[in-house]
């Protein structure tokens, strides 16, 4: 008999695009309802000490408005998620991992590949780059973050993510890629993403289970 755990990936829900798509809004709301454990790259680097060699070089991509590399990602990524399990803060057996921000691009893809099980893509589409970065400049004064501060980090951002984040939506094609329109309010975005996982035979499961 094998001893491998029922859900020996994370069973994981992607939320996919560009800078002031509204992930993060969208991600924090998700992890507030039972059985959903939201985990944003983007906070866990924000979260390192600025003084130690990691802290370092977030600071050296993100104020240029490109990607830390893949390994050191990968690895800060693995140490924190592992930590939520230990912690019990996210029960892998019951609950889904709401992902933002990572993969941010397909080798990360394939790196995650043997640690998630990716469910669902939510694709938060808003071709309109005007109006994220009139979103990502408001939030630069509301959250203090610098990397949405300055025009041209900006645009570097977009361009990165078109470079190296959108071929992601190729890499998991098919249904499980669910494209929502972010120009809508942030309810019926939640409320498209919602719909997406309530299809889910995953779901279904979890519904039967009297938790
Ligand atoms: P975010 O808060 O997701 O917009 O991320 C802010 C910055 O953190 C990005 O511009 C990158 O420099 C860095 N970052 C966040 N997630 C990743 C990732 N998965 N891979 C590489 N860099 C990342």
């Amino acid at each position: 008999m094998s001893d491998t755990p029922k859900h020996a990936r994370f069973r994981t829900l992607l939320i996919l695009g560009a800078p002031g798509s509204g992930k993060g809004t969208q991600g924090k709301v998700l992890g507030s309802i039972p059985r959903f454990h939201h985990l944003a790259c983007g906070d866990v680097f924000r979260s390192l000490d600025t003084r130690t060699p990691l802290g370092q070089k977030f600071v050296e991509y993100s104020s240029r408005g490109e990607l830390v590399p893949d390994d050191v990602t990968v690895a800060l990524w693995h140490a924190n998620v592992k930590h939520r399990v230990e912690a019990y803060l996210f029960k892998p057996e019951i609950d889904f991992l709401v992902l933002d921000g990572i993969p941010r691009n397909v080798e990360q893809a394939r790196i995650l590949e043997k640690h998630i099980e990716v469910l669902r893509v939510f694709h938060l589409s808003c071709p309109d780059r005007t109006e994220l970065a009139r979103r990502l400049r408001k939030r630069a004064l509301k959250d203090n973050r610098f990397d949405d501060a300055n025009e041209s980090v900006i645009q570097q951002r977009f361009a990165t993510y078109e470079a190296e984040t959108k071929p992601i939506l190729d890499y998991y094609s098919g249904d499980r890629i669910v494209n929502i329109d972010a120009s809508q309010p942030p309810a019926k975005v939640l409320y498209d993403i919602l719909g997406g996982v309530m299809t889910l035979d995953a779901w279904k499961e979890l519904e039967k289970m009297k938790i």
